[in-house]
């Protein structure tokens, strides 16, 4: 029988506690929760309509913090004390970022290569997982505010790539935030549990997620056997996604439009901001047109295509060696999932689903869909999806070094968490 708690300071019956889903994203974040009513996932929106967050954080020269839509403007105004895709340091040491340092306009500490990345805003230092903590902090005031309840308990999505310590660097951030982090859950598998893929308790699947938002692209294949989700491989590239779609249109029309000189430096930020609104334009409209001052700029949807189709046959390259590394074949696949904001684009569906011989599941929001299939994990660890029972897996060995340097593995990968094991040693030296 369910409890119900009273509060009593004001003798109102206690909502059962709430166990949100996040979608912590190198672009945008959201939060998702199971409505109490219609037991349908429901990405929670503002006022104004809006479920997603971007992804962040602005420091003024008094240390106060903006987070999401108010901070985004500085990353044009204030670009050294604006964080983005904090995401990308998530357990990274400098020398891992060494080689991509021109991409971030912050300033990233160098004096010690191997040690966990910081940042520097003014005179003081952030580490990735304070700037996510940020980020998260934002997330749960806005889930609660919206929701009206303390929120406390969240299932947080990572990519399937990410190793332990990045893994743990995202638990440190929720709890940071305030959160009771249940689980950390690849996106990959977040996302065929929102289309329901996995559920069934019986028989094996596999699905291929492919996964285009803002900065990066991920691919990953898993196959799901009698409710346990396995990732039997994931390829990608971090450094491509939307925007640079968004970057294939700027310069189109830098070469094109007959600009005077000095117009693009000048007016850089503003033709990437009319881009991007291009090529949203674009997944529903044949044409675009713009202005920038006295300025037109134009774009078709055919032009744009023929624009972004090289990065789109990079993703294809990835897809395919992603098959090659799961071992199997186009025709072994049995579902293909869009995920991202980047996959409204029709060139992106039509060339996807050409390269998979098939149909793909699409009607999901793909900025949601992650979220979406955070809060259906919440609510299975919530004990309220009795039908499903969802398992997880140890993606590699644990076990113990003996004498000789030898690895006795204890747990294999692979097995079902949770596990206990117990084995007595004795000491050789
Ligand atoms: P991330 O997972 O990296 O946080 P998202 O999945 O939120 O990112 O994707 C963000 C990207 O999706 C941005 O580049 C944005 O411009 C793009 N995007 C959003 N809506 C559309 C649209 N209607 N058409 C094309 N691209 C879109
Ligand atoms: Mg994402």
């Amino acid at each position: 029988m369910a409890k119900i708690g009273i509060n009593i300071a004001t003798g109102s019956l206690q909502q059962p506690e709430m166990i949100v889903g996040i979608d912590l994203g190198t672009t945008n974040s959201l939060v998702a929760i199971i409505h109490p009513e219609t037991k349908l996932p429901t990405a929670l929106k503002e006022f104004d309509g809006s479920s997603i967050v971007p992804s962040v954080v602005h420091f003024d020269a008094f240390g106060n913090v903006e987070v999401g839509a108010a901070a985004k403007p500085y990353l044009e105004t204030d670009p050294t004390n604006t964080i983005f895709s904090a995401k990308r340091l998530m357990g990274k040491s400098y020398n891992d970022i060494q080689t991509h340092q021109d991409f971030f306009a912050y300033k990233i500490i160098d004096d010690n290569n191997d040690s966990l990345v910081k940042v520097q805003v003014g005179n003081q230092f952030y580490s990735p997982i304070e700037l996510s903590a940020h980020i998260l902090t934002a997330l749960k005031n806005r889930a609660e505010h919206i929701l009206k309840t303390p929120v406390n308990k969240a299932v947080i999505t990572v990519p399937a790539y990410f190793n332990d310590g990045q893994r743990k660097a995202t638990r440190e951030a929720g709890r940071l935030a305030g959160f009771d982090v249940l689980r950390i859950i690849n996106e990959p598998t977040a996302a065929s549990l929102a289309y329901g893929i996995g559920l069934q308790r019986s028989g094996s699947t596999r699905v291929a997620v492919y996964d285009l938002g803002g900065g990066t692209f991920d691919i990953s294949v898993l196959e799901i056997t009698d409710g346990v989700f396995e990732v039997l491989s994931t390829h990608g590239d971090t450094h491509l996604g939307g925007d640079d779609f968004d970057q294939c249109i700027v310069k189109h029309w830098i070469a094109t439009a007959g600009l005077p000189a000095g117009f693009a430096t000048e007016h850089q930020s503003a033709l990437r901001v009319l881009a991007e609104q291009a090529k949203c334009a674009l997944s529903q409209l044949p044409v675009f047109t713009g202005n920038i001052d006295e300025f037109q700029f134009g774009i078709s949807r055919a032009e744009f295509e023929s624009l972004i189709h090289p990065l789109v046959i990079r993703t294809l390259d990835a897809c395919q060696r992603a098959l090659i590394d799961a071992g199997c074949g186009i025709q072994q696949i049995d579902e293909v999932v869009l995920v991202g904001g980047s996959t409204r684009v029709p060139a992106v569906i039509n060339q996807v689903s050409a390269f998979f011989n098939r149909s793909v599941r699409h009607n999901l929001d793909p900025d949601q869909v992650v979220a979406l299939g955070a809060a259906i994990q919440a609510d299975i660890l919530a004990g309220n999806n009795q039908a499903t029972l969802l398992l997880d897996v140890t993606p590699l060995s644990l076990g113990i070094e003996t004498a000789g340097g030898l690895m006795d593995v204890l747990i294999p990968r692979n097995t079902k968490i949770p596990f206990k094991v117990a084995r007595e040693y004795t000491t050789s030296v």
